[in-house]
């Protein structure tokens, strides 16, 4: 007889103490509503807009999304889908467009589209800001394209265009411009960043991933917001997520080309086996119709009015933070923020601990994400406001003074010196994940996956190291939370 795996029983379970346990495991989780998960989670706040998206993903919950022949709904959906994003970035109901699972496979295939369409260079490279998202850099690792990255402009955290154009040359495939950056809520010179691009033939995307379902209705609620969109020229593709500020269930992004020959090179077919033929627009092949139909559902059932106030409601929320983080002595807000994304850096005149803040404010049950310092940009703490955001935004300055009161008096904290050396030097390759757990405990870390476990000594060991020493121990930390027998 086999032992029977926790993860298989012998014979099946009731529903309802399934569901039992998985509430159970959730209450160790972030709360994913109520504005004080600042990161990872978009909350409009309106029980009637989750219902009708939980209803519509859970209808559509057995579609396949490979074939649409065999389920021209998803084409249906698809299309009202794009072409209202479209439509309000400056397309029409036949910009071309894809539906994706998130931001970075709008990206990945947004760079596979422009290495593809250059066949002719053999080394292909992409030019990006040093504030574009990691989703590039993933890109070009995937798909064997070299990242270039340019310095951005150090007291607007925006890229600069001259630099960006000195960065490009003959293998350049793509331009990369932000809207906003999501570290900084800046938005690019992106008019200025297309038009070189174009002058030189090169294709330049817009990441609005974050920024593509609020901007426009920030600027319809009175923020100034510099053109962004399909609208300027030389733009030629252009990432909108909506299970960012679109509020619909994760797994769901939207790429839009300027033509339909760029989509074309998007997308794969293989008919090379002795399988049906197939033919993708995504990275996905299988894929459930469920976030297809979820983001569906809430463009629905917010509509433009939804959205224009949810807008509204994070802007006086990014306003009211603004006001309050500039009375909390040691920390600043950087930049000037175009978007509801705002990172708070410490001054360097009276410099608080970041690391050791974010965790007094998350045992306060505010969650910050930490931003490591790159290039000589600063770490920060990263917030984003939602629609949800503007009533609790005077507990969580209330969180953030306190939290800033409590570690002010520590000053700040270097890693041991000794422990950097060590890990400079370290052959993470010839690593197991039980040495590398028995190790961590030497550097302050503790590995219990709990919400309550205090992050300061890993944020601050990671800000201090050079990237690729970062890239390691961050994959080391991954994988050791995931391997069962580290008593974690
Ligand atoms: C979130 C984000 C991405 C990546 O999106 P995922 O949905 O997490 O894959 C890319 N760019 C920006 C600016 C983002 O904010």
């Amino acid at each position: 007889m086999t032992a029977h795996h926790p993860g298989l029983p012998a014979s099946g379970r009731a529903a309802a103490d399934l569901l039992t346990e998985l509430r159970a495991l959730t209450v160790a989780d972030l709360p994913t509503r109520g504005g004080r998960t600042t990161a990872y989670t978009y909350d409009p706040g309106r029980a009637e807009v989750r219902e009708a998206a939980v209803q519509a993903y859970v209808t559509m919950l057995e579609v396949n999304g490979l074939d649409p022949t065999a389920f021209p709904s998803i084409v249906t959906l698809e299309r009202h889908v794009i072409g209202a994003v479209a439509s309000r970035l400056g397309g029409d109901d036949a910009t071309p467009g894809i539906f994706t699972s998130g931001g970075t496979e709008s990206i990945i295939l947004a760079v596979k589209a422009a290495r593809d369409a250059r066949p002719d260079i053999t080394e292909p490279e992409i030019a990006v800001p040093v504030t574009a998202h990691a989703a590039f850099h993933k890109a070009g690792r995937y798909l064997r394209v070299r990242v270039v990255t340019v310095p951005v402009d150090r007291r607007t955290f925006r890229a600069d265009p001259v630099a960006l154009a000195t960065a490009c040359n003959d293998n350049t495939v793509m331009v990369v411009a932000s809207a906003p950056s999501y570290a900084h809520g800046v938005v690019d010179p992106v008019a200025r960043i297309a038009a070189d691009a174009a002058a030189r033939g090169i294709p330049c995307h817009v990441d609005a991933c974050v920024g593509g379902w609020l901007l426009p209705w920030l600027t319809e609620a009175g923020a100034q917001v510099p053109p962004f969109d399909l609208s300027v020229p030389g733009v030629t593709s252009l990432s909108c997520d909506l299970h960012k500020f679109g509020y619909a269930p994760k797994g769901a992004s939207v790429l839009l080309f300027r033509d339909q020959a760029m989509r074309l090179t998007a997308y794969y077919a293989c008919a090379q086996w002795p399988g049906y033929p197939v033919v993708n627009s995504t990275v996905q092949s299988s894929k459930g119709a469920g976030p297809l139909a979820g983001a569906w559902a809430t463009l629905q059932v917010l509509g433009a009015d939804g959205y224009r106030d949810l807008g509204r409601a994070a802007l006086a929320a990014t306003r009211r933070l603004i006001a309050g983080v500039a009375q909390i002595e040691g920390l600043r807000v950087l930049g000037e923020p175009d978007a509801t994304l705002v990172a708070l850096g410490t001054d360097p005149e009276a410099p608080l601990d970041l690391w050791e803040l974010a965790d007094e404010s998350r045992a306060r049950g505010y969650f910050l994400q930490p931003q490591l310092s790159i290039d000589g940009l600063p770490a920060s703490l990263h917030l984003t406001l939602t629609g949800v955001s503007e009533q609790g935004v005077d507990g969580l300055l209330a969180a953030l003074r306190d939290s800033a009161d409590t570690v002010r008096p520590h000053g700040t904290t270097v890693p041991p010196p000794d422990l950097l050396a060590l890990l400079d030097e370290l052959d993470f390759a010839a690593l197991d994940d039980a040495t590398f757990a028995a190790l961590l405990p030497a550097a302050g870390i503790e590995l219990t996956g709990e919400p309550t476990s205090r992050m300061a000594a890993v944020n601050r060991l990671l800000d201090a190291l050079p990237t690729s020493v970062r890239d390691q121990l961050a994959a080391r930390f991954l994988s050791a939370l995931y391997s069962p027998h580290l008593g974690n």
